[in-house]
């Protein structure tokens, strides 16, 4: 199970606390016992050369006196004091009583005597097993001029133990106050902050792609921003595309039409400067004029039919419709053409059925295919129209056996001004939009289109309409 933002901010701030109080802790913990070690261990000094100062004429001293000694020196310093003598016999104890210090073992090898016999001071911390606690030993020589023995100072650690314990207890005392503070402050703070993540979250749940099966807040985000940034990268891709596209039709279009354009306008000229009384010329240059202007009149039908597909301007009218009423209106239109050209056109419709599309662009659709196949069929060639039910769709196909079009060009000739063979295309008064057009309509009517070869020559034609 993951966490929402406001308790993995809660967390991380919790945790945040708990290492830093736990170094912090340690480290004053560390010094705490250093300094109260310190402090200890110059006291124990300070008592030991007091000890001392007082023993200095101590050759008089008996031994009930040492131990004497020892006893009022302990009581006022609140440490053990201890008298050792150079043989390691422990001559007075202030924690021991005269019987016990009599059964002591001795005390001439502790490290800390040894130490303060031959450096002029021994500190050691070791257990006592006398006292059967953690001891710290502060020894010195005494006697002038010749040493007698030694006397050491001791307290027990359990102090610095104590020391540590209150440091503790502070230590925890002001952590949860902090604790608690930090609690209030960063639910205030995640609070503040989740409140404006949130309405972004949840209006990031609510987008299509807002994955709202990410574990938390972030992925969420994190999720929709990912989608965001796609779809603004493929529609930059998109408009990209569009634009080259539109200045490809510019340049295309602009230069179909400078042809018929310059002719129009030079026949002109020669006829108005005086070509017009050739008997020869005169009809000739005009014929050209006539033609051109027809062309150029059929590009720009085209091309605005074409401009009038893109801006949605043209609404559909779907509608049930019979095929064959509208494959014999157009071999009616295209009968001059077929039979100039001695062409013979089959047809093999599939009767019964209807189907759904708009009449003007069934129109549309089946002139140009059925006048390409004219067009570009040999002389006494043959066109073969035919429909057929698939599913829900209807194909039909116009078959031709002209020369066919080769492999690397089959997606091609859908696009618009895009010729095969452009000197066969003008010659047969081809605009190079034909096909470009009934792509568009049959895509929006829902269909498809494309071209096959045929065996041994012939270019096939098709296209799927939904049926009515
Ligand atoms: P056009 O007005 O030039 O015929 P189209 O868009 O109708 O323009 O066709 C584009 C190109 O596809 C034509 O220039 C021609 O090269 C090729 N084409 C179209 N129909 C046929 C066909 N039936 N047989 C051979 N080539 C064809």
């Amino acid at each position: 199970m993951k966490l929402g933002i406001r308790s993995q901010l809660a967390f991380v701030s919790l945790l945040l606390m708990l290492v830093v109080g736990t170094i912090a802790g340690g480290f004053l913990e560390h010094q705490r016992r250093n300094a109260i070690e310190q402090q200890i261990e110059q006291e124990l000094s300070h008592y030991a050369a007091s000890a001392r100062e007082l023993m200095v004429e101590s050759k008089a001293i008996t031994a009930r006196q040492f131990d004497q000694l020892a006893d009022r020196l302990g009581r006022a310093t609140t440490s053990r004091i201890t008298i050792i003598a150079l043989d390691g016999r422990v001559l007075g104890d202030s924690k021991l009583t005269p019987n016990e210090l009599q059964l002591l073992e001795n005390h001439g090898q502790r490290p800390e005597v040894l130490e303060a016999l031959s450096t002029g001071k021994g500190i050691y911390r070791r257990y006592s097993t006398t006292l059967e606690t953690e001891m710290l030993y502060v020894a010195v020589p005494f006697g002038e001029p010749d040493t007698i023995g030694t006397v050491r100072a001791a307290k027990p650690l359990s102090e610095v133990d104590l020391a540590i314990t209150e440091l503790r207890l502070t230590l925890i005392f002001t952590g949860l106050i902090a604790l608690l503070l930090a609690i209030i402050l960063s639910s205030l703070a995640s609070h503040l902050l989740t409140g404006t993540l949130r309405k972004l979250i949840h209006h990031a749940k609510s987008l299509p792609a807002g994955s709202p099966n990410a574990h938390d807040d972030i992925e969420v985000l994190a999720g929709s921003f990912n989608h965001l940034a796609k779809e603004l990268e493929s529609h930059i891709t998109e408009l990209r595309r569009m634009e080259r596209d539109q200045r490809q039709f510019i340049a295309n279009a602009s230069h179909e039409l400078r042809t018929p354009v310059a002719v129009i306008r030079a026949n002109a000229e020669t006829l108005l400067d005086g070509a017009i009384e050739d008997r020869v010329m005169g009809p000739k240059l005009l014929q050209a004029l006539d033609r051109n202007a027809e062309r150029l009149a059929l590009i720009l039908t085209d091309l605005l039919d074409l401009a009038r597909l893109d801006s949605k301007q043209t609404h559909l009218n779907l509608t049930e419709l019979q095929l064959a009423d509208y494959v014999a209106d157009a071999i009616e239109t295209l009968e001059v053409l077929a039979q100039k050209r001695s062409i013979s056109i089959h047809i093999d419709l599939d009767k019964a059925t209807t189907l759904k599309a708009d009449p003007q662009a069934l129109q549309q659709i089946l002139l140009n295919l059925i006048e390409n196949a004219i067009k570009y069929a040999p002389p006494s060639g043959e066109v073969i129209i035919k429909s057929q039910q698939q599913e829900d769709q209807l194909l039909i196909t116009v078959e031709d056996n002209g020369p066919g079009i080769p492999e690397s060009c089959r997606e091609k000739v859908f696009q618009r001004f895009y010729r095969v063979d452009s000197g066969r295309s003008r010659e047969v008064g081809g605009t190079g939009l034909g096909l470009a057009i009934v792509k568009t309509w049959v895509e929006s009517m829902g269909g498809e289109v494309g071209v096959k070869p045929v065996e041994p020559t012939g270019s096939l034609f098709w296209l799927t309409l939904p049926l009515g």
